[in-house]
């Protein structure tokens, strides 16, 4: 199967780093409200207000369409996912407690550009074994961030990523994976957070130019996962917790750049 990668230039790249921008500060923004007592859709209007302040600027999850017809499109510009919950849960009326593992999505266009990043909250004391779980999901993220460099096969770098979650004992999601991202949220190539047979036929040449969003999916338990009847949410099939840490990464000529991070580029 070819994939047809589309390359950015590097004032392309910089467009889209407003657009990570925006996406971090609704994320800065969701963090800052996410504590006991508040609800899952007050966390989302902390980032649909980072929207709606930015003129232009639009939220790319509300109304994306289910992978099934009979499903509702999306109705929330941020995926809200508790504990079990690995992606896709839908802000509504659920109320944080004390412990939970909070996992926030949000992905923002503007100027015709994309950015989408996402991060794993703890929220108050979590477990040992949550705030580990945690703690390896970012740094997996982490790993792939040191590794993008030119030249480089994504596959080199998504072994790494696996390895390093494998001996920390944790499970790598392998149904959910990253992608290419531009003018477009979903591009091409799928970027998975593990190597697989169809990985090595269809490998990716890390270029400049090439922008990628990373996000590794770990769990406690089993990498399996189901979906629940509202046919969003993504939950791990023994309920074992799941962290999800996701950033929007551009490959330059010297190694990658973060575009969802809140910087400027300009600090290597
Ligand atoms: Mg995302
Ligand atoms: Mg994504």
């Amino acid at each position: 199967m070819p994939q047809d990668v589309i390359y950015k230039t590097p004032e392309q790249i910089e467009k889209m780093r407003r657009a990570g921008g925006l996406v971090h500060e609704a994320l800065r923004r969701c963090r800052a409200a996410c504590r006991p007592g508040v609800t899952t859709a007050e966390i989302n209007a902390e980032a649909q207000r980072v929207i709606d302040e930015t003129p232009g600027a639009v939220g790319l999850f509300k109304n994306y369409p289910a992978p099934s017809p009979r499903t509702p499109a999306f109705p929330a510009v941020t995926c809200i996912s508790i504990n079990e919950e690995v992606v896709h849960g839908i802000p509504g009326d659920r109320v944080i407690r004390e412990g939970d593992l909070v996992s926030v999505d949000c992905g923002i266009r503007i100027d015709g550009w994309c950015g989408d990043s996402a991060t794993t909250i703890m929220v108050g004391n979590v477990s040992a074994e949550d705030r580990r779980l945690c703690e390896v999901t970012e740094h997996v993220l982490r790993i792939a961030i040191e590794n993008i460099r030119p030249g480089r096969r994504w596959s080199q770098v998504a072994q790494r990523m696996q390895d390093y979650a494998e001996r920390a004992g944790m499970g790598v999601v392998r149904d959910f994976v990253g992608h290419g991202i531009g003018q477009s949220m979903h591009e091409s190539p799928k970027v998975p957070n593990f190597v697989s047979d169809d990985l090595l036929r269809h490998d990716i040449l890390l270029k400049p130019g090439l922008v990628l969003a990373v996000e590794p999916m770990c769990c406690l338990g089993t990498d399996r996962v189901k979906v629940l009847k509202d046919g969003w949410t993504v939950v791990t099939a023994d309920k074992k917790a799941a962290a999800h840490y996701e950033h929007t990464i551009a490959v330059t000529d010297s190694g990658c750049t973060v575009l969802t991070d809140g910087s400027d580029g300009k600090n290597g």
